[in-house]
């Protein structure tokens, strides 16, 4: 029977373990350096459910539902609250709540004239072949009010990235093809809505998709993939080839194997490939990571203002200070706090706050930018605060060559697999994805 060690204990390398396990004759073991779960924990504390990294995922993610599906777990999915659906974008002092109709948009107050004239331009810009930064892409197409009130804090928000070095193919890869498709980013998605629309209709009834996550948070359905799997607490420093296999080494012990999965961040993958591969190592470099820290607070909710009761905001980029995302969790998703009790979670840092994550009073700065952005003056009852030192892997102008290194490096290192976020997605569907692909290449022997 071969057998697969998979690095790396977060959704990447438990995915991918659970699957090799299910769907192969191979025996797997994973190797941990901390706890299973990686960036998703789900703290349950005073009556409060926290997560400290991710908080849910899309319904229209297939790979995600299937794995949920496959191993069972379907019942303990929940759905966001139609409060979920108010979102609001905090601009010029105040708040934004932004239409779900992106036509409705254009009429609302939200954007000058000037904004509204680039759309309508927008159809006769034209399409740029190559590579470009987030920045340059929406600049040239839609103008840089557009970037600093709608895309920018989406990409903030999503990827705590700065538009300025994303790359558009690395991160938003069929927004660029959509530009070179149909010449415009608009007669695109009109086109794209259109059949849509049709197949929706013949189908589901409806395309509109909605925040998913577990009754008792992410960590549960982690937990679950990995209840059958043998894990080994241990840091892995070192590889090298032995025999037909691998030899990896550990700060407690060493372990051959047939196959290696390495599912963990570029940079504890940069040092454990130094003497393997030092080209591949320093390459590796290349990925820079945003830092970011999760501040929760827990309110009585009596007198709070009527946000309370919405999804939560982001921040146009020129308003950003410490924090760029505001989510009240108990608004969004049931079982997050008591009744009456409020839960806020706010996002701290990313690459245009770099120092606010380490912040020694970071609380007092959180507070400071609920009552600057949604006049919260009430004082909170409890507070909760993880750090990430290195939350986000950030897509550049040079992740596509990092990927093709990736890629090169395991065409010539037959048994040897990369997933994770650094590489194929930083979502948790995308992770999922990536670990469905690794299967299939496990299983093709490449
Ligand atoms: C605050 C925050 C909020 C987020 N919100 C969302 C969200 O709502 N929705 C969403 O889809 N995504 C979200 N994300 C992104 C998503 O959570 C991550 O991209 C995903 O969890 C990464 O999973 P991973 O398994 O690839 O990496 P990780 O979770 O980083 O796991 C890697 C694992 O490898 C282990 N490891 C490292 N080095 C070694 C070694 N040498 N030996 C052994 N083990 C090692 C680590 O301890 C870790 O457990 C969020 C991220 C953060 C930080």
């Amino acid at each position: 029977m071969k057998k697969v060690i998979v690095v790396g204990g977060g959704i990447s390398g438990i995915s991918v373990a659970y699957l090799i396990k299910k769907h192969t004759n191979f025996s797997v073991t994973i190797i941990e350096k901390d706890r299973i779960g990686g960036k998703a924990s789900t703290v349950r504390t005073n009556g409060y459910l926290i997560e400290t990294g991710p908080n849910g995922f899309l319904s229209n993610k297939a790979e995600i539902k299937k794995l949920i599906e496959e191993s069972h777990f379907d019942d303990q999915i929940i759905q966001s609250n139609d409060k979920a659906n108010r979102k609001f974008i905090f601009s010029s002092g105040k708040l934004w709540e932004i239409p779900n109709n992106p036509v409705k948009l254009l009429f609302s107050g939200f954007l000058s004239t000037k904004v509204k004239f680039n759309i309508l331009k927008e159809p006769f810009v034209r399409p740029y072949p190559n590579d470009e930064t987030v920045e340059s892409f929406v600049k040239r197409r839609l103008g840089e009010e557009f970037l600093n009130k709608v895309i920018g804090p989406m990409v903030c928000g999503v990827f705590a990235g700065d538009p300025k070095i994303m790359s558009m193919e690395s991160n938003f890869k069929r927004i660029k093809e959509i530009e070179k498709e149909y010449g415009s980013l608009i007669k695109g998605l009109i086109s794209l809505m259109k059949n849509k629309k049709t197949n929706a209709n013949a189908t589901t009834g409806g395309f509109s998709s909605k925040l998913m996550s577990f009754k008792n948070g992410v960590l549960s359905f982690l937990n679950h993939l990995a209840k059958d799997i043998e894990i080994i607490k241990d840091t892995i420093v070192e590889l090298k080839q032995e025999g037909n296999g691998y030899a990896l080494k550990g700060g407690k012990s060493s372990y051959t194997t047939d196959i290696v999965v390495f599912a963990i961040p570029s940079y504890a993958l940069r040092e454990i490939l130094k003497n393997y591969d030092y080209e591949l190592s320093k390459i590796l470099n290349k990925i820079p990571y945003a830092p970011m820290s999760v501040v929760a607070l827990g309110y009585d909710d009596k007198d709070l203002p009527d946000v309370k009761n919405s999804f939560g905001y982001l921040f146009a980029l020129n308003e950003i200070r410490d924090v760029i995302g505001v989510l009240f969790d108990s608004s969004v998703f049931d079982f997050r706090a008591e009744r009456y009790k409020v839960l806020v979670r706010l996002m701290v840092g990313g690459q245009l706050a770099k120092d606010a994550p380490f912040k020694q009073n970071i609380i007092e700065s959180a507070v400071k930018e609920l009552q600057r952005s949604a006049s919260i003056f009430k004082p909170f009852e409890f507070s909760f605060v993880k750090r990430h030192k290195k939350a986000i892997p950030i897509y550049t102008m040079e992740h596509k060559s990092v990927f093709e290194s990736i890629r090169e490096f395991e065409r010539k290192n037959s048994g040897i697999f990369i997933t994770g976020n650094a590489f194929y997605g930083v979502g948790l569907n995308d992770c999922v994805k990536a670990a469905y692909q690794t299967l299939e290449k496990i299983k093709g022997g490449h």
